[in-house]
């Protein structure tokens, strides 16, 4: 277990949180997906692991605020009634007597939307597509204090069974080994890690960026922020995610708690821009455009390419 002299509670109640929900994740096997407003899918999954990590913070820490991707809203109007009882089901083998409504109320207590001091964000089930693909997916949890991730937890079901965690200026683990990013610097030997959604990420600009530092491999595509955990652990040295659209905000649940484990590993986290991000603005990250993690031995050369080319300067 990691240890911190400032926030030892806080990393044992999300590294529990964090696994509870991750076995309710395992457990379901009915993939059905309804759409979002967005037109982006949520499963029972989504909800049940929203709802069981709220339930935790909420005991342990009543007064933070929790800013999660899910809400209840389409839970009652468009979940068929086998999937609402399904849901109740898989949350009652690992907290009993739920009922929907109390389902629901752990899941809205996720719904902050604003800034403040000291808050928990949380992404039940990131990469979503993948989850229904039976590929890779994260749960990923993070708590941000005066604008600055200091603690986090990443879960990858179907790549650990247990978490990798992180703790600003105590480092990362998983399995309480430490996580170390990749020495290496050679740009003929790295490897790139991206997204399997050509949507969410720019596949022909990282082969640009690619062509132009003379990088080999593109071939690592996973979903999720199970991609922070890849460079984390040293099987990647880069992880590109460039802009698809001049408008798309990412989202700080799909990054906060990745972020960190990659700091914390030895590596760095920027935009395409070189600047750091940015978990003062609310939900989204405003003030950044595009993510590049890397072992910190390539970035400047990595930031450098993508002024060359000019991809991610700009949102005009
Ligand atoms: P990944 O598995 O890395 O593709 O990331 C999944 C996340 O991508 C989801 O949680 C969404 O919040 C996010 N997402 C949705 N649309 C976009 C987009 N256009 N660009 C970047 N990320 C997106
Ligand atoms: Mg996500």
């Amino acid at each position: 277990m990691l240890t911190s002299s400032t926030h030892s509670k806080e990393i044992g109640v999300a590294d529990l949180a964090l696994a509870m929900a991750s076995s309710l994740c395992r457990n379901v096997h009915d993939r059905k997906a309804i759409l979002k407003g967005d037109r982006t899918p949520v499963t029972i999954a989504d909800y049940g692991s929203q709802a069981v990590i709220c339930r935790i913070l909420q005991e342990h820490f009543p007064d933070d605020p929790v800013m999660a991707e899910e809400d209840s809203s389409l839970l009652q109007t468009s979940l068929s009634p086998e999937l609402q009882q399904e849901l109740v089901k898989q949350i009652n083998l690992i907290h009993p007597c739920t009922t929907l409504e109390s389902a629901m109320e752990w899941i809205d207590r996720g719904n902050t939307k604003t800034y403040s001091d000291r808050f928990w964000t949380l992404d039940p089930v990131d990469g979503t597509k993948g989850f229904l693909r039976g590929d890779h997916y994260a749960i990923a949890l993070a708590l941000i204090e005066d604008g600055e991730v200091v603690v986090s937890g990443v879960s990858c079901p179907k790549m650990d069974s247990d978490n990798c965690m992180a703790a600003k200026g105590c480092g990362a683990e998983l399995n309480h080994r430490p996580l170390q990013a990749s020495a290496l610097r050679t740009f003929s030997s790295v490897r790139v890690c991206q997204g399997v959604e050509s949507s969410h990420s720019a596949h022909g600009d990282a082969q640009r960026v690619a062509d132009h530092l003379g990088i080999g491999s593109l071939r690592i595509k996973v979903d999720s922020q199970a991609k922070y955990t890849v460079v984390a652990r040293g099987d990647a040295e880069i992880y590109l995610r460039l802009p698809t659209r001049k408008d798309y905000v990412e989202r700080i649940w799909d990054h906060a708690a990745g972020a960190l484990l990659v700091t914390e590993a030895g590596g760095k986290v920027t935009d395409c821009r070189g600047n750091e991000l940015d978990f003062s603005c609310g939900q989204g990250l405003e003030n950044n455009y595009g993510i590049v993690a890397t072992n910190g031995r390539v970035h400047d050369e990595i930031i450098d390419a993508l002024k060359a080319l000019n991809i991610g300067q700009s949102r005009d």
